[in-house]
């Protein structure tokens, strides 16, 4: 037990680089001729900061009944062709889309923009081209029945661009990632996961006023909206610092403590990772054994948040619809 505490102090208290080690984009440049958005997440960098430390809740929400457990799976870093459909030769196995199609299960990607550029496969250094685009895997997972939301168009770490660019750099970097899904899918996007979760509150609430749900880690935050961080990216690559025993029962022990205090709703943050798609089996039967039920984001907002006694407090950068900063500026 002594490692659950440990691992909740890190969740809790310091955020791991979720979102690949080393950032050394310079902001503006091409992000497909950069190693910065992608998963050498072994040397993930450790930052004591609380990012959103400052956030105000959106809503009040009191956990719902037993009866009504959920799990919200979500994969940020994508579309990533060789995890969702399988490797050929370095990262052979089964593809994460296809592991989600044999379980009945609908998940939430949180893809960078940069990738829905025409004939981008991924990011050479370390990642396996196996003849799909990225564009062509978004499009698949959205026929499949799955979800995308935005983790910004550059996937830089969005509290150091700021400073380096404005807010309004920052604005335009999560309406750019929106604006390359919509011309995939259609949809504009509700929801932003900043990368490693990290921004400014200002920006926060300006992307809130624009109608964007900001996703958090943020303790202020009801635990029902909360991400669970799984750690995944620990796995990537090598197996050392990957939490023990495995991924999945790390996992299963933070939904554990989530449950003893009553909460038996979870979103839960995955990355799209060969070791991820590998573990993903063995965590679904478990949960599904547990009694839980897998929804998208949009489905799990719309239960969690209207739960009949619930006490909702929503702000008021909620109830509007995304507007892109471009019409804004119109
Ligand atoms: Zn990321």
């Amino acid at each position: 037990m002594r490692y659950v505490g440990f691992l909740f102090s890190i969740a809790a208290l310091s955020v791991l680089s979720a979102c690949g080690g080393t950032h050394s984009l310079s902001v503006g440049t091409n992000p497909n001729s950069s190693s910065s958005a992608g998963h050498t997440v072994a040397d993930g960098v450790t930052s004591k900061e609380t990012p959103l430390a400052t956030a105000r809740p959106v809503a009040k929400i009191t956990s719902p009944s037993p009866a009504d457990k959920l799990i919200a799976l979500t994969f940020d870093d994508g579309p990533r062709p060789y995890v969702l459909f399988g490797g050929k030769t370095v990262h052979p196995g089964p593809g994460l889309v296809d592991i989600l199609d044999q379980n009945g299960v609908k998940a939430t990607f949180f893809v960078v923009g940069w990738r829905l550029t025409p004939k981008t496969w991924g990011e050479p250094r370390h990642e396996e081209d196996i003849g799909v685009s990225c564009i062509d895997a978004a499009e698949q997972l959205i026929r499949r029945g799955h979800e995308l939301e935005d983790h910004t168009y550059s996937h830089l770490e969005l509290r150091t661009a700021e400073k380096k660019n404005g807010e309004q750099w920052v604005m335009h970097d999560v309406d750019r990632g929106a604006q390359a899904i919509k011309a995939v899918t259609g949809t504009q996007p509700r929801y932003v996961r900043p990368p490693d979760w990290i921004l400014t509150d200002d920006a926060r609430r300006d992307l809130q006023k624009q109608g964007y749900r900001v996703l958090t880690i943020s303790s202020e935050n009801p635990i029902a909206l909360r991400d669970v961080n799984s750690l995944d990216y620990l796995c990537a690559g090598k197996a050392v610092g990957c939490p023990k025993p495995s991924l999945p029962d790390a996992v299963l022990q933070q939904i554990e403590q989530r449950e003893k205090k009553g909460t038996y709703t979870h979103i839960l943050a995955f990355h799209e990772l060969s070791t991820t798609a590998a573990i993903m089996p063995r965590l679904i039967t478990d949960l599904k054994a547990r009694g839980y039920r897998f929804v998208t984001l949009t489905e799990y907002m719309k239960l969690v948040e209207s739960k009949p006694g619930e006490t909702m407090r929503q702000t008021t950068a909620d109830v509007k619809q995304p507007t892109s900063v471009a019409a804004l500026r119109r």
